[in-house]
């Protein structure tokens, strides 16, 4: 026998109590019990997001609810800055080029930050206003880093553009203010903070973001961002196309724990496991991806020592002792690896994870002292009660 954790920053551990809600038989979603649900999921994806602003849900994966933006927001030929330093900011890009769009991709390493001063630059350096929209991950999963997506909000709600946020890891682990902060639009997936299996995901739109849906010409049919807008505010709220009633149902008691735990206190428990996986891994040695200036609470990401071979510590981690935690991507395969520590994750995920590390290291020949990774969370967890 081999019990199983997930470890991963999407797909994530999903609760029992959420898993048992979605095991219910199906009913119609032309129902006034759908519409109690939709209604309340809305009230609490508000509350989630920060915002006042609509929560558009789609049946989709978190790179459809990228896709949605593309094509709700802009024309052929609009010019959109995107800062990228990792897969996530780069997906944005070839969306928007698959759309026509004209992107300018700010590019940087992948373990530094965007720079908030360089979009501003090219803003201030548009005299014609064509810059359309800027593009930004607030949480680049591919790397753990955190980009500074508050000050952004605060340089272009001076401007005509949009910016568009994929929070898809941010949300749920990180503050994520987008009334305050001015993210016109924001969006997740179910299968990262909300703590439910992936297929569903959901962006808010803001008034300055409808604007901009009003005027572009790019054609949508199932992503319609007008389509669900009109769904949702008809006198029973519904979606326009069947959606994933068994997600939402989920979706419903995941928000329920969230609003039962208190917001704050989900961002405190997750800045807490992440600061406990940093403690650990620095004592035995190994280094931090991302920039002190950079690091959020859904994702760890570690550089592999010299001498040993990152895909190996996942590979030993997964097939010997049954704990996925995901490898680097691109040309950081094999040189990071990443705890993942979304949604569903206590103290003790990390307690069995670092004990993984260890293990897999000492086998691959790392000198580590066993439990001394695990001692130094465990001190974090005994100073900070949660
Ligand atoms: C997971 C993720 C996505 C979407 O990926 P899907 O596989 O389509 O769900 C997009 N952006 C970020 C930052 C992510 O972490």
């Amino acid at each position: 026998m081999r019990k199983e954790y997930l470890m991963t920053p999407g797909p994530t551990p999903v609760p029992p109590e959420v898993l048992i809600s979605q095991a219910r038989p199906i009913f119609h979603h032309r129902t006034p019990r759908y519409t109690n649900i939709l209604v309340s999921v809305e009230e609490d994806l508000k509350q989630v997001f920060q915002t006042k602003n609509d929560i558009l849900i789609f049946a989709a994966s978190g790179t459809g609810a990228m896709e949605s933006a593309v094509s709700n927001l802009f024309s052929a030929g609009d010019k959109v800055i995107i800062g990228s330093n990792g897969k996530f900011g780069d997906r944005l890009v070839q969306i928007a080029e698959v759309y026509g769009l004209n992107p300018v991709k700010l590019e940087y390493e992948w373990d530094q930050v965007v720079n908030p001063a360089d979009i501003e630059k090219h803003l201030k350096e548009d005299p014609n206003n064509e810059i359309k929209g800027v593009l930004v991950v607030q949480s680049e999963t591919s790397t753990g880093i955190l980009n500074d997506v508050k000050t952004i909000g605060n340089i272009v709600k001076d401007y005509p553009a949009v910016f568009v946020v994929d929070s898809i890891t941010g949300l749920g682990a990180v503050d994520v203010k987008s009334d305050e902060w001015n993210l016109d639009v924001v969006m997740t997936g179910s299968q990262k903070g909300l703590m439910l299996p992936p297929g569903l995901c959901c962006v808010s739109v803001s008034e300055k973001a409808w604007k901009a849906v009003e005027s572009s010409t790019l054609p949508t049919f199932y992503f319609s961002y007008e389509k669900s807008r009109k769904a949702l505010h008809k006198a029973s709220p519904t979606n326009p196309f069947t959606p994933p009633i068994s997600l939402m149902v989920g979706l419903q008691e995941a928000l329920k724990m969230m609003r039962e735990e208190g917001r704050e206190n989900v961002i405190k428990r997750h800045a807490l496991l992440a600061e406990a996986v940093r403690q650990g891994v620095q004592t035995i040695g190994l280094e931090l991806f991302a920039p002190p200036e950079g690091r959020g609470n859904a994702v760890t990401p570690v550089r592999v020592p010299d001498g040993i071979d990152g895909t190996q510590i996942v590979k030993i981690m997964r097939d010997k002792y049954g704990i996925t935690i995901a490898g680097g991507q691109e040309h950081l395969k094999g040189k990071i690896f990443r705890i993942g520590h979304l949604g569903y994750f206590d103290r003790f995920d990390i307690i069995v994870t670092l004990a993984g590390v260890e293990m897999a290291l000492y086998e691959l020949g790392y000198p580590v002292e066993l439990g001394s990774a695990v001692a130094a969370a465990q001190k974090v967890f005994m100073e900070n009660p949660l």
